[in-house]
């Protein structure tokens, strides 16, 4: 299509928005390129004739637009990345997904229009039975999780739905609802702090022994998380018994395609419960702590030992510092990230001496200068909490300076969020439904 056209010239516009491939891509559906067929009349002599794409009216129409609309920012994305016009990482250009290899997913609009009784919306809840999501074009589906709470908001303005996603992750499909609700009630949210007031963060540390210890600057431990639930480090002999159960098959073979399957629902049941334990990690967190310090992930990535298990994973790290930032935006709280070469393991939270030679079979930290012995991973929290009041002070006062700040408080009328009505505290929480 126009793809050839943008490698030459640049000053040359091609239509790339997300409008002008769906009008593209409607074209083309019903062309001969999409699709043919022999039909053979009553002489038998046989002709092609064309059909377009032979499946399209079994599929709503918004799963291609939607669809389309990613490759759009896809493609913008990449053009702007090639002329340097985009900060972050390259972006490649779009690829095709692998029917085998990529999670299949596909995502829908809810349309609202107006009719004589009220409005009406093509993503609708409850409408069979209070388990029920009904989709465009599928009609409702039975789901495994009660929508009732997400009713309840809906039904009272506090809630819209704008998307709903549905994907197939280790032999399961699951609906995600993408819902625009009202700012969490005030009694959820952090008192708002004056701006000179530096005080009251808390740093938190992801312990290669211990999961999580969080700690304030002045030395008091807030949260120590000690193991990671049984269930995930029960986990690990199963997926090599299923592993190998898959590797002893024969490639191709209908047993093999079955092994696959158990493995893959194996390490979908294993994610789900890690979700739970890192939701519950960043609930107690959030729910406690209006400021808190992170550690940069990569500095944990470089840090790692293979032959230590870590408890969290990076990824899972990273998952646990992406929902302590928006829960913690919900409450209207900070959070820092602290700079990645920022010694929070080797320093003494005491003197601030430097201990290079501690290395990770040291459980307690010493420190030499002012013999002060504390528990490593709260020694690491420490610091991490001093490092953010101090980073704090240094931003207010010179705010040239490095870092990161997601400053939580919304501005009015930011954000995507209507002000509709305020969310209550029950309203708060991450709601996936999975089909039954
Ligand atoms: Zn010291």
């Amino acid at each position: 299509m126009a793809l050839t056209g943008e490698d030459g010239d640049a000053e040359v516009k091609i239509p790339w928005t997300g409008f002008d491939l769906i009008n593209a891509f409607n074209a083309w559906k019903k062309s001969e390129d999409a699709g043919r067929r022999f039909v053979v009349d009553v002489s038998g002599a046989a002709k092609l004739e064309a059909t377009g794409l032979a499946w399209r009216t079994e599929v709503s129409a918004q799963v291609f637009e939607e669809a389309v609309v990613d490759l759009g920012k896809a493609l913008k994305a990449w053009t702007a990345s090639r002329r340097g016009k985009r900060a972050g990482r390259v972006v490649g250009h779009p690829r095709f997904k692998k029917k085998n290899v990529e999670r299949g997913s596909f995502r829908m609009r809810n349309k609202v229009s107006k009719t004589k009784t009220g409005e009406r919306a093509t993503i609708r809840l409850g409408e069979n039975g209070p388990r029920s999501v009904t989709l465009p074009g599928i009609g409702a589906i039975r789901v495994h999780d009660d929508t009732r709470r997400l009713r309840r908001m809906l039904a009272s303005g506090r809630a819209r739905v704008l998307f709903a996603t549905v994907s197939r992750r280790g032999g399961r499909w699951r609906i995600s609802l993408n819902v625009q609700a009202a700012d969490v009630h005030p009694a959820a949210r952090h008192k708002p702090r004056g701006k000179a007031d530096h005080a009251g963060w808390a740093g938190v540390d992801r312990g290669l022994h211990v999961p999580v210890v969080a700690a304030g600057a002045d030395g008091s431990e807030v949260l120590r998380v000690a193991t990671a639930p049984k269930a995930l480090r029960s986990a690990q002999p199963v997926t090599r018994r299923l592993q190998k159960s898959v590797s002893r098959k024969a490639k191709g073979s209908a047993s093999r395609r079955a092994a696959v399957r158990r493995l893959a629902r194996h390490h979908e049941r294993v994610r789900a419960r890690r979700h739970h334990f890192l939701h519950q990690v960043s609930n107690a967190l959030v729910k406690t702590h209006d400021r808190l310090v992170i550690e940069d992930l990569n500095i944990t990535g470089m840090l790692a030992n293979h032959r230590l298990a870590a408890a969290i994973s990076d990824a899972a790290w990273g998952e646990l510092a992406r929902q302590v930032t928006y829960k913690q935006s919900w409450r209207g709280g900070q959070v820092l990230i602290a700079d990645r070469w920022f010694p929070s393991s080797k320093t003494c939270s005491g003197c601030g001496d430097v201990n290079q030679a501690l290395t990770l079979a040291n459980r307690v930290f010493h420190c030499e200068h002012c013999g002060l012995a504390l528990d490593r991973d709260l020694n690491a929290a420490v610091n991490l909490a001093a490092w953010g009041e101090q980073h704090y002070l240094s931003q207010v006062l010179d705010p040239e300076a490095r870092g990161q700040v997601t400053n939580a408080h919304r501005r009015e009328g930011s954000g995507r969020r209507a002000r509709a009505d305020e969310t209550s505290p029950d309203d708060v929480g991450t709601l996936t439904a999975s089909a039954a």
